[in-house]
This record gives structure tokens, sequence and C-alpha cells, in this order.
């Protein structure tokens, strides 16, 4: 069987979080193709692209909600519209913890929803409790 690659879309605007995130990656060894969206209609572009050019989709979506043009929330709800995109896995990893965020990204069936610690160790270990869950984790080939 051949190893499979799970692609990983990470969504977030800011420079400073998609530098954590890398470097986290980078610290627990993380290997799986990490690509990086600006906001959520970039993302929705993307993915779409990807599907109608037969190229590997990311499987995992790590998500932040407060985006300019379309945030977190908004680009859930049209994930899970979309027929050939809806079964992402998505975890949310922001700095908000309103009920109501976390209310409505449950709804829309997020895989986990995570508060961004404060302290870069903090956040590499959770980083590292995801790639522990991910690797754990069966996903469909196509
Ligand atoms: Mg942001």
């Amino acid at each position: 069987m051949p190893e499979k690659v799970i692609h990983i879309l990470l969504v977030e605007d800011d420079d400073i979080d998609i530098m954590n995130v890398k470097r986290a990656f980078k610290k627990n060894n993380v290997q799986n193709p990490l690509t990086v969206a600006e906001d959520g209609l970039k993302a929705l572009e993307m993915l779409k692209s990807l599907k109608a050019n037969n190229e590997p989709v990311p499987k995992i979506i790590l998500l932040d909600l407060n985006m300019p043009r379309m945030g977190g929330i908004e680009f859930l709800t049209e994930l899970r519209k979309d027929e050939e995109l809806k079964d992402i896995s998505v975890f949310v990893m922001t700095t908000s913890s309103e009920e109501t965020d976390i209310v409505d990204a449950y709804r829309l069936n997020v895989a986990g929803y995570i508060v961004k610690p404060l302290s870069i160790e903090q956040f590499i270990n959770a980083v590292s409790t995801l790639n522990n869950y991910w690797t754990l984790c069966e996903y469909p080939n196509c």
C-alpha cells in the first residue's frame, strides 16, 4: 500500500501566526506538506481549483477565525455546503474564546476548537498533539 500523504492547509492572515505554525511543525518534525491561504476566499478558491485539476486536496484544515474578506465561520459555512469539499477535517485555531464562535464552529462540524495558548512552547505542544491525532487517524484516499 503506498504511503498516504496528508496535505494540510493553514488558513490564517497573520504573518506571526503563520510563522509560529511553521515553527511548531518543524519543532515537532511534522512531515505533512503545508500550504497557506491568507483568508477564507483564497482558501476556497485554492481548494476548488485543486479539486478541478485532480490534485491532492488537503484532508485537514487549520483555520483562524478573524480574517479580512472572509472569516473562519463564513468559510466553514461555504465549505460544508460544497459537496466535494464538505468532508475535510477542520481544526479551529483562534484567539477567540467567544461561546458563540465555539458553538457555530461545532455546528459546522469542526474536528476541534483550540484557543491559541499564550506561549510558543504551549503552541508547539498543541501542534504535537494534533500531529499525533492526525497520524493516528485514517483518511479517505480520494
Ligand atoms: Mg487572524
